[in-house]
């Protein structure tokens, strides 16, 4: 029997996220069955140029030397202790360092965890229930996040309470307006604004001039707490994460990701006077079995020290992922498809849709999904793996040389050459 049907055998949908199964564009689901760099083993051993990248902690590729030798001396002490420890201290200490706005913070294990534990502070701190979020915007599996989500969980609203529901305000991303219509006569009812400072999960959206600075100032007016989910932008885009990048300081931060260099680390924190609410200082409480362990400690001191080290990493990634989006802007400016190419860093992305860059979830959903799901399976037999949904990006890693990017554009040019790609019903507007 073949690895799919097995997994479909045994496991809910045949896997653990929906968006691996590629249910969204109709593509059958990659079965990996090895990694090493920059690339992806299928069950016979074929290899791809992987640009899924784990969705976004893989930084520095699959298998990078300094995160993957040695382990056993961090096993020789154990996983797990339930206790504080020294190393736990220090990584909190250099977290600090690089996110001052973090004056207290406390680790688990997800980005769902992290984002669900800074909400719980937010409301305990304005003794508020009420959330404004923005469509589009991922922040985990907990209820109130999967309202009006993006990434795979577009669809996935059952199991959600209805009391759940009418906390949460969506807002469209990039738009104040929609944010003010939303929030007038409760203003005195938010706890939280939560927001993906440079989006990631509709594509790629940066915020437009003054957005964060907005939702900044309306947080204070409101008396709400701000929360930056910096699950995927800590670290992809630089230390100093999106709130250094652009200048604007939350009141609480969630991070995850690429901290752990692929161990499940994760963390939040914010204003010593707000996260004095947590027990044992306050009367709210998060905690957990693997929150701080060892292990994913051990491991985050070696991405910070890989990071401390290795100054150019960041610069390298980002001139690879610019040849990579200006290559795709050639080859669909050539086919006359006026698709935008949006790269940011090390991050590429590219709707199936005719118009300028998405500002907000309107935007990304307008993009056509038969169109890249013939993309996605054309790329896939010329041995490049990309995500299998158009809310998600092309992850550039500093295993990806000049060759695989190379390599992935004459798959781009051959896939569209042959006519393999199928191309949104209005896509030849500009030709
Ligand atoms: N926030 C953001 C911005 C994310 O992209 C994700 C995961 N894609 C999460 C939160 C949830 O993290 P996890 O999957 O580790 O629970």
């Amino acid at each position: 029997m073949q690895l799919i049907d097995r997994a479909r055998g045994v496991l809910a949908g045949g896997c653990d996220s929906p968006v691996r199964s590629g249910w969204g564009i109709g593509a059958p689901m990659f079965v990996q069955e090895a990694a090493r760099g920059a690339y992806a083993y299928d069950e016979e051993g074929r290899r791809y140029v992987d640009y899924i990248m784990a969705y976004g902690p893989l930084l520095f590729g699959h298998t990078h030397p300094s995160l993957m030798t040695g382990l056993d001396a961090i096993a020789r002490h154990g996983f797990v202790w339930g206790c504080t420890h020294p190393q736990e201290i220090r990584l909190a200490e250099r977290i600090r360092a690089v996110l001052p706005s973090m004056e207290r913070m406390r680790f688990v294990t997800s980005g769902t965890e992290a984002m669900m534990s800074a909400i719980r502070v937010a409301r305990a701190f304005t003794q508020r229930d009420r959330v404004l979020k923005f469509s589009g915007n991922y922040h985990g599996h907990f209820d109130l996040a999967l309202i009006a989500a993006g990434a795979s969980a577009a669809d996935g609203s059952g199991g959600i309470p209805a009391g759940v529901r009418r906390d949460a305000l969506v807002a469209r991303y990039n738009d104040l307006a929609s944010a003010d219509e939303l929030a007038r006569g409760l203003e005195e009812q938010i706890a939280a604004i939560v927001v993906e400072p440079i989006a990631l999960n509709m594509g790629l959206v940066p915020p437009a001039d003054g957005f964060l600075e907005g939702l900044r100032e309306r947080a204070h007016r409101w008396g709400a707490l701000l929360i930056f989910d910096e699950v995927i932008t800590w670290l992809r885009f630089g230390l100093r994460g999106a709130q250094g990048r652009l200048g604007v300081a939350p009141d609480l931060t969630a991070l995850g990701k690429i901290m752990g260099g692929g161990a499940p680390i994760a963390a939040f924190g914010g204003r010593e006077a707000v996260m004095a609410v947590l027990a044992p200082d306050g009367q709210t409480f998060t905690g957990g079995t693997h929150g701080g362990n060892p292990f994913g400690v051990a491991m985050a001191h070696r991405v910070l020290d890989l990071f401390e080290s290795h100054p150019e990493y960041l610069t390298r990634m980002e001139q690879r992922a610019k040849s990579l989006a200006d290559g795709i802007r050639t080859i669909l400016e050539r086919r006359g498809l006026a698709y935008a190419v949006v790269q940011q860093e090390s991050v590429v992305d590219f709707k199936f849709r005719v118009g300028a860059a998405s500002r907000d979830y309107d935007d990304a959903r307008a993009a056509d999904p038969a169109a890249y799901g013939s993309y996605y399976r054309a790329m896939l037999a010329r041995g490049i793996l990309l995500p299998p949904s158009q809310n998600e990006v092309m992850f550039v890693s500093t295993a990806h040389g000049d060759e695989d990017v190379r390599e992935t554009l004459a798959a781009i040019e051959a896939s569209f050459d042959v006519g393999q790609c199928g191309t949104s019903h209005d896509s030849k507007a500009k030709s």
